[in-house]
């Protein structure tokens, strides 16, 4: 499987030579160096990739959406047909099981079939067509006519923690693929392997199917071709999932540019997970349970990873042995790097070294390997220092106990999260009403009786939420509803038939769902 790596971005459909073995992958459990060494792109590759992506945008835009959804087809049955070498590879990298290279292979070749299937189908460019009123008084009405429209080259960040579903080929680039953007993917230096095997069914695909040149291209370099990409005036868009340091950086280079443009960041979220009395009551020991699973799973290397947990002061006892049980004997994980690695026991030890925070429970220390590890805390005490809200990437979580009156004042200061739990009984829930508007509030998606871990790609999906948890609120990079980050709607004012779009004319040859003078119609 080596043999099929060469270690050079792609430039379009060309592999960069670059300046010669600046870097290389890193066995995440060993700390060896993997074959092959890569080269960071050079400054006139970076260029030709640009030029290229601006050069595809207007030829790639206007395609009829059937061929846009071939390519994205032809993409899911290439990285379908290379799950063996994922499975070799991704766990040499990552440390992440094989189990896991294989089932976010599924993931990812199913969300790029979702999005082709989106856009085969159509109604997603949410028409408008509002007919001319030339007698209407005092003055007559434009007829005019709106649509999204894709925004121009996409630049994507590959996350660490999922180098399939959230990288080369990820949520980010299958949405603006799909919605008619070129992509430019920089590659995360934690999987640079992976990145080379996908990119290579990427752009196969781009080849196999007909599609302009620089519809994709893949670098590989250091932080500054991550500034210059966001920074580079072709670049109209950015979708990023990483540290809040990373992504908070990336808006400042966007907001700053001559041209300030939209970034899509996903950062840092602690996802609070609410149990309700009467839940504790029927089944303490169950909850306590899941709640470890949700924990552990991945390593907690998860962006929905529970690190916060409500309990009320009273009828907790049974929930809180069974995970101190639990996370005592908890296993040791090797993590995604030892970046990430060593991140995790400094703010564990910030955690535990907080004030009022004590340690309820910590499984014994294994060299190298993440090990489970739950504080708790008073209401009081968590209210008054901020900073216990700041991200913990790992299987470590803090109980706060407070009254349903202090839990719910306390989910109002909360900042920004990706998702909140309520567990409880559903008459308690009805009781809930202030309780769940508040987490509401603060959430981009609230879930009751569920843990947080695991999300479902579909129409509805809602992986967004107030910032800091991502860089816009109102955005979902999970589902096809993330389409919408990378496009603008444009309107046609008193244009003839013949010259509108497809979607825009009357009698709506692409059967779209539309909104025609008010009303919706099919
Ligand atoms: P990261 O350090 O933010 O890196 C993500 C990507 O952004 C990498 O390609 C990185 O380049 C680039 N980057 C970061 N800072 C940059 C800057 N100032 N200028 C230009 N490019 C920059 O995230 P990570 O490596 O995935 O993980 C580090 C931490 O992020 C974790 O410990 C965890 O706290 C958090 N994280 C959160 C989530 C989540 O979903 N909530 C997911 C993953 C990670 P390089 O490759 O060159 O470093």
């Amino acid at each position: 499987m080596t043999e099929k790596l060469q270690g050079s971005s792609f430039i379009g459909f060309a592999r960069g030579q670059g300046n010669g073995g600046d870097f290389q992958a890193m066995n995440a459990a060993s700390g060896e160096a993997l074959a092959p060494a890569y080269s960071a792109v050079t400054g006139d590759e970076f260029e030709r990739a640009m030029a290229l992506a601006k050069e595809a945008f207007p030829k790639y835009s206007v395609l009829p959406a059937q061929k846009r959804a071939e390519f994205l087809r032809k993409t899911a049955e290439n990285i379908d047909a290379a799950v063996d070498d994922f499975s070799v590879r991704g766990p040499l990298e990552t440390a992440l099981p094989e189990g896991r290279m294989r089932g976010e292979t599924g993931r990812t070749s199913g969300q790029l079939r979702l999005f082709a299937s989106l856009i085969e189908e159509g109604s997603w460019v949410n028409a408008r067509i509002e007919h001319a009123l030339p007698d209407r008084e005092p003055i007559p009405k434009p007829d005019v006519r709106s649509m999204l429209v894709p925004l121009g080259p996409v630049a994507v960040f590959c996350a660490s923690n999922f180098p399939l579903a959230f990288s080369v080929s990820g949520g980010d680039t299958a949405s603006a693929l799909a919605s008619g953007c070129p992509v430019v993917v920089k590659a995360h230096h934690s999987h640079l392997g992976m990145a080379e095997l996908v990119g290579d069914c990427v752009v196969r695909a781009a080849q196999e199917t007909g599609m302009p040149e620089g519809v994709f291209s893949l670098l590989y370099g250091g932080r500054d071709i991550g500034t210059g990409l966001v920074a580079h005036p072709v670049t109209q868009a950015v979708g990023f999932t990483g540290s809040r340091g990373g992504g908070t950086a990336l808006m400042k280079v966007a907001a700053e540019r001559a041209q300030p443009i939209p970034v899509y960041a996903e950062m840092s979220s602690i996802n609070p997970v609410v149990f309700l009395p009467g839940a504790l009551a029927e089944k303490g020991a169950a909850l306590a349970e899941g709640f470890f699973g949700s924990l552990t799973l991945g390593a907690g290397q998860f962006c929905t990873n529970p690190g916060l947990i409500f309990l009320p002061e009273e009828g907790a006892d049974e929930f809180l042995s069974q995970l101190a049980e639990q996370v005592s004997g908890g296993p040791g994980v090797t993590m995604l790097n030892s970046g990430i690695y060593d991140a995790y026991l400094d703010r564990v030890k910030e955690l535990g070294a907080s004030q009022g925070v004590a340690l309820l429970a910590a499984a014994p220390v294994v060299d190298h390997q993440a090990t489970p590890a739950v504080f708790t805390v008073s209401v009081e005490d968590f209210v008054a220092q901020p900073d216990l809200q700041d991200e913990c990437f790992g299987p470590a979580t803090l109980i706060v106990q407070g009254s349903v009156d202090e839990i719910t004042a306390a989910l109002g200061d909360l900042e920004g999260q990706l998702t909140g739990s309520i567990f409880g009984t559903d008459a308690e829930l009805a009781e809930a009403s202030d309780l769940v508007g508040t987490l509401q509030s603060r959430v981009g998606r609230v879930m009751f009786n569920n843990f947080p871990t695991g999300v479902e790609v579909c129409h509805s999906m809602v992986h967004g939420g107030p910032y800091p948890s991502t860089s816009d609120g109102r955005s979902t990079s999970v589902g096809t509803l993330s389409i919408e980050r990378f496009c603008r709607y444009a309107a046609w004012q008193s244009f003839p038939e013949s010259a509108l779009p497809e979607e825009l004319k009357d009698e709506n040859p692409r059967g779209i769902s539309r909104l025609v003078d008010g009303k919706y119609s099919h």
